[in-house]
């Protein structure tokens, strides 16, 4: 990727996130599962978003494309202005346009997402005909393209198949060449290669590399994986509890993280570089209980580096001098001794088990 780049921030942003916030309903109360997130992702680069399960990095960008039950949100907030246009002030019929034609998804498990009593040619046909008005055989020839141009082997064969037919690289792609077939200017990829063996990701992940540069796209790409962020993301916001941890160019984030989480994170990443034998270290104790109003650090009970202040105050995302990113910590981790850093250690890592 070209860390070189300027970050979203510099450059026009696409997509622009401010103060933007979802609650969900659950059985327990409401639980604030985005809290007050500023991000920006301009076209041509990979926002990466990071952080456990139940983070928050699926709830928001699913509550942008009006994807989760409107039973479910409590409340929304903020603006997310999408190539000017607030997302948040959209009706379902708007909302239906952007989605498809203008924003494409890719989700973790292709089987969930395709049908599969339909075969993949008419699968791709559907948002051809509602957004582009292509019908019959036009809408069948731009299909088997689009699978030629996900690197679908006789595509003409397979777009007469079935999802249950192909391989799970396959269906991914097939996923992939859906979420592109309107060409779309941001693509979402959530977890789009967690299901699938380490060889066929990183194809996934270079195809995705390549369709956001041939077709300036502006992808997020939600990865629990330090490795494949590392490959395969300019910018990266690291979140923990809803709330935003860490945010900048991917690789000061992973060179030099601040905030406490982040460095845990990386340090329960697989690095080639680590004495043989050892042991990743795990993250102790639990995410905090979101449905609790928090009235300091998301992270406090589990951060080795927690001072009083931290459980009384919420930290604000700032940016010292020298440091490319913004981190929201207290009390920081110290920048790494020169020459150290983790981002090669990981990315040497995930090619070295892709080859195998
Ligand atoms: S604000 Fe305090 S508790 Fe939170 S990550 Fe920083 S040092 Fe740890």
């Amino acid at each position: 990727m070209n860390h070189d780049a300027p970050s979203p921030s510099a450059a026009e942003p696409l997509l622009n996130l401010r103060g933007y916030t979802v609650h969900l309903n659950s059985p327990r109360g409401t639980v604030r599962a985005v809290d007050g997130v500023d991000v920006a992702v301009a076209r041509g680069r990979t926002l990466a978003v990071v952080g456990e399960s139940g983070s928050g990095k699926s709830v928001l960008c699913r509550s942008l494309l009006g994807l989760l039950p409107d039973a479910a949100v409590a409340l929304r907030a903020g603006t997310a202005h999408f190539d000017g246009v607030d997302l948040t002030a959209l009706g379902e019929r708007e909302l239906r346009d952007v989605r498809g034609r203008r924003v494409g998804m890719v989700f973790q498990d292709p089987m969930t997402a395709l049908n599969p009593v339909l075969p993949v040619w008419r699968q791709i046909a559907l948002p051809l005909k509602r957004h582009l008005g292509l019908r019959g055989r036009a809408a069948k020839a731009r299909a088997v393209e689009l699978l030629d141009s996900v690197g679908i082997p006789d595509p003409a064969r397979r777009a007469d198949q079935y999802p249950l037919q192909l391989s799970g690289g396959m269906r991914q792609r097939v996923m992939i060449a859906l979420a592109l077939s309107c060409d779309p200017e941001l693509l979402i990829a959530d977890e789009p290669t967690t299901a699938l063996d380490v060889t066929v990701q990183a194809q996934i992940l270079r195809l995705l590399d390549r369709l956001r540069a041939e077709r300036d796209m502006a992808v997020i790409l939600i990865s629990h994986d330090l490795g494949v962020v590392a490959d395969h993301s300019d910018d990266v916001m690291v979140m923990y509890a809803g709330r935003q941890a860490e945010l900048g160019p991917t690789a000061s984030v992973l060179a030099a993280p601040r905030m406490p989480y982040t460095r845990a994170l990386l340090d329960a990443a697989p690095t080639l570089h680590g004495p043989r034998g050892q042991h990743l270290a795990a993250i102790g104790g639990q995410p905090p209980d979101m449905s609790r109003l928090l009235s300091g650090c998301a992270f406090a009970d589990r951060c080795p580096r927690v001072q009083d202040r931290c459980r009384t105050e919420v930290p604000a995302m700032t940016r010292p001098p020298g440091s490319a990113h913004e981190a929201a910590c207290w009390n920081p981790v110290p920048p790494p001794r020169p020459g150290g850093g983790t981002v090669t250690g990981i990315s040497a890592a995930r090619r070295e088990s892709s080859r195998t």
